[in-house]
């Protein structure tokens, strides 16, 4: 195994396992410049450092025995390191891209007679396997039906008794093919994104941007199914468009310093029409969508339709769920076990397949170099607008009608989408220093429905830079349509476990303080409330209640007036609430300096407010549902914002995170995707240690204000 970087700790090691653990194959040796990453499985596994000399020179003790040499290592070497090494006699296997150039592939798959490489293709050997049974391409006596592999869903019954007699069923089910679509659209988590990820994703010299990344993957399942939708066309068959996310771009720029062309796209459509005269359509991308993704294969025919779900990796007929398949790598390192081994496996040669599909690549490439116009999207945006050249105004215009009825936060989140390029153009946004602690010493983290994350060195914040005004973001909540949607959609009909979770624990929250710090507090500020003003719950009607500035609130303390903020600034009050306000401030210290002001001496203010000091934010970055802009803006640690109050005349009278959720939500999120990048530790006592465990560690954040919901009492000097 040479490469033991992340996809071999992610990818190839439990895959390589699992072969073990069946017999198949054991682990011979590691090869890398570095240590072995991952001890995990293969302690008693040699490594070998990788030296300057010929690899075949090094793995020569392995080619007695005809070793099968995997290369999953840094992309630039692996035609070098394929070409000497079946030169030398080798059995050899390649990760994707096999090569960087249309050359060198050609080259690697001539190298040798009798030991053509084998390539590794996890769309095809893995995620197309059910819509491959469909069409009759899976051999009956290949380890996809032996192992059991292929799981039958719930219509199968509709159609066949066994998953063995679905096999070959589509021809007939679907008819005479008319239309193919390919979409591979990631916009969530840590799949949707670039950052964190070495230059080679980036560097279109390096194998980088979306045609070599995700388009290879979309043709593949395709090549393999030429016999049924006809031969995809050759050199200059395919129309190509490009775009790039411009948040990417200037992450890029930044981080790996290159010129503006070198850096890969981000988004691609390709089209053509087979030998067969099918329409195929082609669209991968990244930074898609609000956050969600959508991949899939869609086969309509004369008779109906087939659907691969990509995420899912399961087939449908006419809306119908199946076939599916256990989603691993697994099956990817058996296929090319089986392939080197000579099993039955396919109908069709899956190394010239997977060649083929990237050598298609190769030639959209060039096709796409050929657009002269530079196009871009801003992240977050709807695939089909990407090249819609209408005016702004009516790309912007949300059309509730269209969104899909999936459940109320991903079409929250879809709306947000929508209307974040609308209420914060990119180019409007400001760059700014940590609003924490006003270090510069930052580094960019992630992207989040189109705002860049920065994590700041000194104080440990996470906050979104550049960033729109504090008029601009006041003029969202006033009147976005993702704040009434979320009003509407999701705070109200969840009005009753609120009560429970949230209202009442912050009620009985001010009622510890209010009567020991302000008992004769008649003047009231709520700053800013969202949705419900705390004060609307409040025992006790002599206090007289302003609300600045509320957004969407559904009941009104009685007796309560609302003001402008220019109005509350010129008072002064017993006691202020600011709940979840800091948050979303533009700039926070501005707005503790005029909390300040309008707080009466000996004056009390209550904050909550998300905490940077917390596990979730900290362990999940990108990957946190809470962590949405533009409500999220600032993630400040605890030590910042005592600072900041203290700093600006008051003194602390409770601090406390009373979090409950951090570790449930770490849990959830690292069981929905489990190569998401949490430290060992994490996973480790996620996976293997109980409830018990969990929950003494969230006592331990409660205890130690590490949880991600902040409480601050102050008291004005
Ligand atoms: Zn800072």
């Amino acid at each position: 195994m040479v490469g033991t970087g992340q996809h071999f700790q992610r990818n190839l090691a439990p895959a390589i396992y699992k072969l073990e653990k069946n017999g198949l194959a054991k682990l011979a040796a590691t090869v890398d410049v570095l240590g072995r990453s991952d001890k995990n499985y293969f302690e008693d596994v040699i490594h070998i450092k990788r030296n300057n000399k010929p690899i075949h020179e090094q793995l020569a003790k392995f080619k007695k025995e005809d070793h099968l040499i995997i290369l999953g290592h840094t992309n630039a070497l692996h035609a070098k390191d394929a070409l000497d090494l079946l030169r030398h006699g080798f059995r050899v296997a390649i990760e994707k891209p096999y090569t960087l150039d249309a050359g060198s592939l050609e080259r690697v798959m001539t190298a040798g007679k009798k030991n053509r490489p084998a390539l590794l293709e996890y769309y095809l050997t893995m995620k197309s396997a059910a819509l491959l049974v469909g069409y009759g391409a899976v051999n009956k006596k290949s380890f996809y039906f032996t192992e059991s592999l292929i799981k039958p869903l719930l219509a199968l019954g509709d159609f066949a008794g066994s998953v063995g007699g679905f096999t070959g069923m589509l021809p007939k089910l679907v008819g005479t093919v008319m239309r193919v679509e390919v979409e591979v659209l990631e916009g969530e988590g840590d799949t949707g994104t670039l950052e964190g990820r070495g230059a080679d994703l980036v560097d279109i010299k390096s194998g980088g941007g979306m045609l070599q990344d995700l388009g290879t993957h979309a043709l593949s399942p395709l090549v393999a199914l030429e016999k049924i939708i006809g031969t995809l066309p050759g050199k200059g068959g395919f129309t190509v468009r490009t775009a790039r996310s411009s948040e990417y771009m200037q992450m890029a720029k930044r981080r790996f310093a290159l010129p503006k062309k070198q850096i890969g796209e981000t988004y691609a459509e390709f089209s053509c029409t087979t030998a067969k005269k099918v329409a195929v359509t082609v669209r991968v991308g990244k930074y898609v969508f609000g956050d969600r993704n959508r991949r899939g294969i869609l086969i309509s025919g004369s008779k109906g339709e087939a659907y691969l779900d990509l995420n899912s990796c399961t087939l449908s007929v006419n809306d119908k769920p199946v076939l599916g398949i256990e989603k691993s790598y697994y099956p990817v390192v058996r296929s090319v076990l089986a392939q080197t081994r000579g099993e039955p496996l396919f109908t069709f040669d899956p190394a010239k397949v997977a060649a083929k599909a990237q050598s298609l690549v190769f030639d959209i490439q060039k096709r796409a170099a050929e657009n002269k116009e530079d196009v871009y999207y801003e992240s977050g945006a709807e695939p089909e607008n990407i090249f819609v050249p209408v005016a702004a105004e009516a790309k912007d215009k949300l059309n509730e009608e269209d969104i899909r009825p999936e459940d109320s936060h991903n079409r929250w989140l879809e709306i947000l989408g929508k209307e974040v390029s609308k209420f914060f153009p990119p180019k409007k946004r400001k760059g700014v220093v940590c609003p924490g602690c006003h270090s510069a010493e930052v580094e960019s983290e992630f992207i989040k429905l189109g705002f860049i994350y920065k994590w700041c060195k000194n104080c440990f914040s996470l906050y979104a830079s550049p960033r729109p005004s504090e008029q601009e973001i006041d003029e969202f909540y006033r009147s976005s349509k993702a704040m009434k949607f979320y009003g509407d959609s999701i705070f109200k009909p969840t009005i009753e476990t609120r009560h429970e979770h949230q209202i009442t624990p912050l009620l009985n929250w001010l009622k510890s303080i209010i009567p020991e710090y302000a008992p004769n507090a008649v003047r009231v500020l709520d700053f800013m409330p969202k949705y419900y003003s705390v004060w609307a719950e409040f025992p006790g009607t002599e206090k007289k209640v302003s609300l600045v500035e509320p957004v969407h609130i559904y009941k009104t303390p009685a007796g309560s007036k609302t003001v402008k903020f220019s109005t509350a600034k010129s008072q002064t009050y017993d006691l202020i609430t600011a709940f979840d306000v800091l948050d979303h401030r533009s700039d926070p210290e501005r707005t503790v300096k005029d909390l300040s002001k309008m707080c009466a001496k000996g004056g009390v203010v209550l904050m909550t407010l998300n905490s940077g000091s917390g596990f979730e934010y900290q362990a999940l970055g990108r990957d946190s549902h809470r962590l949405v802009p533009p409500s999220r803006l600032n993630l400040m640690t605890i030590e910042v914002v005592e600072d900041m109050l203290v700093k600006n005349g008051f003194e602390l009278i409770d601090v406390s995170t009373p979090g409950k959720l951090d570790v449930d939500i770490v849990l959830k999120g690292f069981l929905e995707d489990e190569s998401m990048p949490i430290p060992r530790f994490v996973s480790y006592m996620l996976k293997k240690r109980g409830a018990m465990a969990w929950e003494s560690f969230q006592d331990f954040l409660q205890l130690n204000n590490l949880s991600s919901f902040m409480r601050i009492a102050a008291r004005k000097k």
